[in-house]
């Protein structure tokens, strides 16, 4: 059977997309976990759209361009901001309930807003009530979804992509599926580093899989670490949300210091990456491998009812934050990069799509706004959704000076273990040349690892390795070429911007 659409992943963009295609033909939903194995599940704070009385798009859009330091893409951000009120409406048809005070919409405020302007569900539950409506709407409408089958290759033919070969991890069986048009909309990559707040389906697999397959990556370099993750032995470094210090937690080091205000006008709410410096400084000083975050003193808010999804888990683990400040470290979080999609969502490859964390819009440029990037996903899916509609499009024009780039899907980096320390050493918070260049070098240089394919996880461990590790060292490769800091990017030893030189995207082909 050749269906109209092939969607991979089954997070908020993979399944809004397939929501809003369905009446175009017949739509597929191959997915490597269970429907609901997604980082969509997982998000906090909530989704940016300027509803608020005191709000506008424009000025939405002042802060988006603000936060992404120089790169951000103009028509895109403009698009996202201009287009966000009709997508939370979207979202309330397909069974999302925000959060309402008195009937009004409740709206958080986020690190580098200007308004109040984050829609949230369920308190900090925001990620999960999205995933169960939309799951619970894809299954209402029908749509086939193939879950623990995992995306292996994009298949081509004159030079366009026409379907997927998906490993089915339970029974060990290789299929192909066939589509009129392939979108990609397999999330993040934060699995690639040692400490991270993505679950393990966040490999990077399909901008690996559409760099093997053609299409132009961007903006690699540009990785956001999320300041405050739980650091507590034993524990996965779960994320408290900037929220929480949207209403008023102070980050304090080990001398019990209020340290924030030293490091920007903005103190707590400065920048994510900002702020993650900070900590990291904070933590050396004092040789210890956490701060806290002390929400002790938010007198007259009920932090239980608030936030009860980081209540509960912290309770679990012993820590009452309303007594107690709870201990905090940077973790990987978000990728501002990916594959580089115009403003439909079409790659550079006829008949390939991507959507959400990993594609590359220009929304983020350097540094994603908190918040921006579930918008992301359905503003740029229902245009996906709308360009599939008008039939055959061409894809997105190469791009000039594009960097023609030799790493192929090989495994060379060995284990998951090998990448992600090496990630987390050389290419984390602080990156530097020689670590860098250091890095490279024992990623393309480690010999494969075999795994013995008897068992569902193992059978996705070996598949995910080759995309971890083409992907790791293009990421890598791309920090060690932009010798400047700005956003995500951070070199100690070149800590200024360099607008002159650096001013501009590095974008990566695979023209094998
Ligand atoms: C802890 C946490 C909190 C966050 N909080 C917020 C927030 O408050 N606001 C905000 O805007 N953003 C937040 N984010 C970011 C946001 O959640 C993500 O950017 C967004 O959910 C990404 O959606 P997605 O659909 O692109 O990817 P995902 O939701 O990650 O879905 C990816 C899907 O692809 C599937 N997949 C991957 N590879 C393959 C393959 N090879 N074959 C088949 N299937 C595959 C996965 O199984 C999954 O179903 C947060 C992220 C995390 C981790």
């Amino acid at each position: 059977m050749k269906y109209r659409v092939i969607v991979i992943g089954s997070g908020i963009s993979g399944l809004f997309v397939a929501l809003e295609t369905r009446h175009l033909g017949p739509v597929l939903v191959l997915t490597k976990g269970s429907i609901d194995d997604c980082n969509t599940k997982w998000a906090q704070g909530g989704i940016a759209a300027a509803v608020g009385a005191l709000d506008s798009f424009e000025q939405h859009l002042a802060d988006t361009i603000v936060a992404g330091a120089g790169l951000v893409d103009a028509d895109a951000a403009r698009i996202l901001c201009e287009e966000a009120p009709a997508r939370i409406a979207d979202l309330v048809q397909y069974g999302v309930s925000f959060d309402e005070i008195e009937g009004v919409v409740s709206l958080g405020k986020e690190a580098a807003h200007g308004q109040n302007r984050i829609l949230h569900a369920g308190g900090d539950r925001t990620g999960a009530a999205i995933e169960t409506a939309l799951s619970f709407s894809t299954q209402q409408a029908e749509i086939t979804v193939f879950d623990y089958s995992l995306a292996t290759r994009l298949l081509a033919k004159d030079g366009r992509v026409v379907g997927v070969e998906a490993l089915d991890l339970q029974s060990g069986q290789r299929e192909e599926y066939f589509a009129d048009a392939v979108v990609i909309a397999t999330g993040g990559a934060g699995q690639l580093y040692d400490y991270t707040t993505n679950p393990d389906i966040a490999t990077g697999d399909g901008i690996a899989l559409a760099f093997e397959a053609g299409a132009e990556v961007s903006d690699l370099e540009f990785y956001q670490f999320h300041p405050t993750a739980l650091r507590l032995e034993g524990a996965p470094p779960f994320l408290i949300s900037e929220a929480v210090r949207g209403e008023g937690a102070v980050l304090r080091n080990a001398a019990g210091d209020a340290f924030m205000p030293r490091y920007h006008k903005l103190a707590d709410l400065a920048p994510r990456d900002v702020v993650a410096r900070a900590i990291v400084r904070e933590m050396r000083a004092a040789s210890a491998d956490h701060v806290v975050l002390d929400c002790t003193g938010l007198h007259g808010m009920d932090v239980a009812a608030r936030f009860p999804g980081i209540y509960s888990y912290c309770h679990g683990q012993g820590i009452d934050m309303r007594t107690t400040p709870i201990p905090v470290a940077p973790a990987a979080h978000y990728m501002m990069g990916g594959i580089r999609t115009d403003t439909m969502g079409r790659t550079t490859v006829a008949g390939l799509y991507a959507c959400g964390e990993c594609a590359c819009t220009g929304v983020h440029g350097a540094n994603r706004l908190a918040s921006n990037s579930l918008m992301e996903t359905v503003v740029f899916g229902k245009r996906v959704a709308e360009d599939l509609a008008r039939g055959e499009t061409p894809p997105a024009p190469q791009t000039a000076d594009a960097i023609v780039a030799p790493e192929v899907l090989d495994g060379a980096a060995g284990d998951h273990t090998t990448i992600r320390s090496l990630m987390w050493d050389a290419v984390g918070i602080e990156r530097d040349g020689t670590r860098l260049r250091a890095a490279l070098e024992r990623l393309s240089a480690t010999a494969p690892e075999t795994g013995i394919n008897d068992d569902a996880r193992t059978r996705r461990d070996v598949e995910e390795r080759r995309g971890m590790s083409s992907l790791a060292r293009l990421m890598t490769r791309a920090a060690l070429q932009r010798e400047e800091s700005r956003g995500g990017h951070y070199r100690r030893d070149f800590p200024e911007t360099d607008d002159l030189r650096w001013k501009r995207h590095q974008v990566f082909r695979n023209d094998a």
